[in-house]
């Protein structure tokens, strides 16, 4: 066991010997923390921003907590997070979202929203009995099936790309194991996560460039050295694919097969409502149902004053380079469309996210490209006992999530753990 354990802060230099550093303090980070911890080593957490939980980010708005990233516990009934929510004691809404309804049916009549669901369950049935060769979600649609902007907008918000951008490959293995169970944690999810890693040593704004790997790792940051038995780097992929950390010797599979798992885009807009009466609460609206870059919009999650709008795929990546005030004016005019002029008028824009902008993470989660599904499990090989890659692209059912990421930190914990002589199995 090592002998020495950093001592980090704010603002000073990070050093020392431990025996495993992990870098990255999102979920995955955070998982791999605590496992370790539980048995015996020490550890230190290395993360780029000035915060715990990367892509798990809840903000306070008019003094409420909403989630910049994750909201959703998804396949809640086998979601190791919802033991440890209880466990803490927090509350757990379990109530269905209102995602699949359409408030009064505005634009939205109910025979077409019965048309277009339809459409999506027979496109959900070919790719399962008649996938394309090409592995490409995008072959099993006719360009001109009048449903394919709508499933194309659904496949945006889902998986932050539109159909030809998928392979059907990996989109199955999420969906034959996901489950229509999805809670939320009112007090935010990202506020959960951060409070499952506090007490873990951690060096926040603390930039990984280079990981050295041998009989043991030395990993430079803009901060120091950390010297260590082995280590966990769970950035994303996009990150990874990028080159932001160099590593000796190079570990050329997994940034390749990292570039073929690329994040999605999903961004969201919030704005305050004032007069919140107006719509029920817990009710949705989707934008235009003839072309896919649309708006969804939550209106009044939990009965608060706010919409919770997301924008996914070309869309996103589109307002989020023309910026926060073309971002409320596009979510602005659909909502005019949809619920008319003095309504939009009662709307206050809050805040937008720009996760594909955020630099340490440059995106929200990942797809596999047509024909590469393979790419999670050569990603998620540990390249050697000393070290491995965890995060949410290295799990096989559960990518995209972040307790896909918990569960592929805990595994490259114990991975690590039984590589390392004298830590308890
Ligand atoms: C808008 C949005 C909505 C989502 N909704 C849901 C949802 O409802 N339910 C759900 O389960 N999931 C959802 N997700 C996905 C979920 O948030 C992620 O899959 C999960 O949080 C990823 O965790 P991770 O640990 O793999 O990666 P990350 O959270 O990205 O953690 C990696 C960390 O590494 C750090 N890092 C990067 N480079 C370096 C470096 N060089 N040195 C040091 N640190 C570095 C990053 O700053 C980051 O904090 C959503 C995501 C987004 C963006």
């Amino acid at each position: 066991m090592s002998v020495s354990t950093p001592k980090p802060d704010a603002t000073g230099p990070v050093s020392g010997d431990i025996d495993v550093a992990i870098v990255g303090a999102g979920a995955a980070g955070i998982a791999a923390g605590r496992r370790l911890v539980d048995r015996g080593c020490s550890v230190l957490l290395l993360e780029a921003l000035p915060r715990l939980g990367g892509r798990a980010h809840t903000v306070q708005l008019l003094d409420l907590p909403f989630d910049y990233g994750c909201g959703w516990l998804h396949s809640a009934e086998r979601n190791p997070l919802v033991a440890l929510a209880e466990a803490q004691g927090r509350t757990l809404d379990r109530s269905e979202g209102a995602w699949r309804r359409q408030l009064h049916d505005i634009d939205f009549p109910e025979r077409d929203q019965r048309a277009a669901w339809t459409a999506y369950a027979r496109l959900g049935e070919r790719l399962r009995h008649a996938p394309p060769p090409s592995d490409r979600a995008g072959d099993a649609v006719a360009r001109n099936d009048p449903w394919r902007p709508f499933l194309d907008g659904i496949s945006s918000f889902m998986n932050g790309v539109e159909l030809d951008q998928l392979s059907v490959r990996d989109f199955l293995a999420y969906d034959d194991a996901a489950s229509e169970n999805n809670w939320r944690l009112p007090a935010g999810y990202g506020a959960f996560l951060g409070d499952l890693g506090a007490g873990l040593p951690v060096a926040l704004d603390t930039r990984v460039t280079s990981i050295a790997h041998g009989d043991g790792v030395t990993v430079e940051t803009d901060r120091g050295t950390i010297r260590a038995r082995a280590a966990i780097v769970t950035v994303s992929s996009n990150v990874l694919a990028r080159g932001d950390i160099r590593f000796s010797p190079p570990l050329d599979d997994h940034l390749h097969a990292a570039a073929r798992l690329p994040l999605g885009l999903d961004n969201k807009v919030f704005l305050a409502l004032s007069e919140p009466d107006a719509v029920p609460p817990e009710s949705h609206l989707l934008g235009q149902l003839d072309r896919a870059g649309t708006g969804s919009y939550y209106l009044r999650p939990f009965g608060r004053p706010v919409i919770e709008a997301f924008l996914g795929g070309a869309l996103a990546r589109e307002l989020e380079a023309a910026g926060e005030a073309a971002t409320f004016d596009f979510v602005r005019e659909e909502l005019r469309e949809l619920l008319g002029a003095r309504f939009v008028q009662s709307l206050t824009p809050l805040a937008v996210t720009r996760w594909g902008a955020e630099p340490t993470i440059l995106g929200s989660y990942s797809h596999a490209e047509p024909g590469h599904a393979d790419a999670r499990a050569v990603l998620a090989r540990p390249p050697s006992g000393r070290l491995c890659f965890a995060g949410e692209a290295c799990s096989a059912h559960d990518y995209s999530t972040a307790h896909g990421a918990w569960q592929s930190g805990l595994d490259a914990a114990d991975w690590i753990a039984a590589s390392l002589p004298g830590v308890a199995p």
